[in-house]
C-alpha cells in the first residue's frame, strides 16, 4: 500500500500540538522559525529534539549554532507564529533577549535553551537534539495550539463534564 505524503501530512495534523518558535544564531545572524515538531526525549541527560526542514533557512543556522532555544508560544502569540512561519506580519514588535547564550523571544509561555548535542538524519528534515541548559516559565498563561492546519486555543471544560 502506498501512502500519499499529503494524506500523511493531513493525518499527522490530527495530532494536536503546541506551537514553538526555534531561535538560533550562527554568529552572523539571528533566525527564528515556527515549529511544532518539539519532543521531549530524555531526562538523564536532559534532551529534546526538533525537526528542521533541510530546505529551511534555519537549517544551516541551527547546524552552525552551538546553542539554540525553543520558545513555547502563548495563546495570544498567533501573529508571532505566523510571522516565523514565513508570513511576515507588518508592524509586529518581536523583542528578543539573550538567555544562557542563545537569542530568545522576550515574551513566551516558556523557553528552553539548549546546547546543540547531535544532528541526525531525518529524511528531508534534520533531527536536532539539544541538551537543555536553562529554562524559563511565565508565571501564568495559556498555550497556542495547532490542529488540522489551524491555530487553536484551549477550551474550558464544563465542570459537569470534567
Ligand atoms: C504550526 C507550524 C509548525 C511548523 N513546524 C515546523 C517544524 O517542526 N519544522 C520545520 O522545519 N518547519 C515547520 N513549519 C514550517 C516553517 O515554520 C516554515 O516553513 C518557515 O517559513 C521556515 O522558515 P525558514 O527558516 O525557511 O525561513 P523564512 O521562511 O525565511 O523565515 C521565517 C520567517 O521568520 C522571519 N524571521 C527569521 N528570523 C527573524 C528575526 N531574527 N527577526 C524577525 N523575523 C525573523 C522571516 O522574516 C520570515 O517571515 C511549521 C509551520 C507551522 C505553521
Amino acid at each position: 500500500m502506498t501512502v500519499d505524503p499529503r494524506d500523511y501530512r493531513a493525518t499527522m495534523g490530527l495530532f494536536a500540538t503546541g506551537v514553538t518558535v526555534i531561535t538560533a544564531s550562527d554568529g552572523q545572524q539571528i533566525r527564528g522559525m515556527t515549529a511544532n515538531s518539539l519532543t521531549s526525549v530524555s531526562l538523564d541527560p536532559l534532551l529534546l529534539l526538533v525537526c528542521v526542514d533541510r530546505k529551511a533557512r534555519m537549517a544551516p543556522v541551527i547546524s552552525a549554532a552551538t546553542q539554540f532555544a525553543v520558545n513555547i508560544l502563548r495563546a495570544d502569540q498567533e501573529a508571532i507564529a505566523r510571522h516565523f512561519a514565513g508570513r511576515p506580519q507588518p508592524d509586529l514588535d518581536i523583542p528578543m533577549i539573550e538567555l544562557a547564550g542563545a537569542p530568545v523571544l522576550r515574551d513566551s509561555l516558556a523557553t528552553l535553551v539548549c546546547a546543540r548535542d547531535r544532528i541526525l538524519d531525518g529524511g528531508d528534515h534534520l533531527i536536532v537534539l539539544g541538551r537543555v541548559l536553562a529554562l524559563r516559565r511565565a508565571p501564568e498563561g495559556e498555550p497556542l495550539l495547532y490542529f488540522a492546519g489551524a491555530y487553536r486555543h484551549l477550551a474550558e471544560v464544563s465542570p459537569a463534564l470534567a
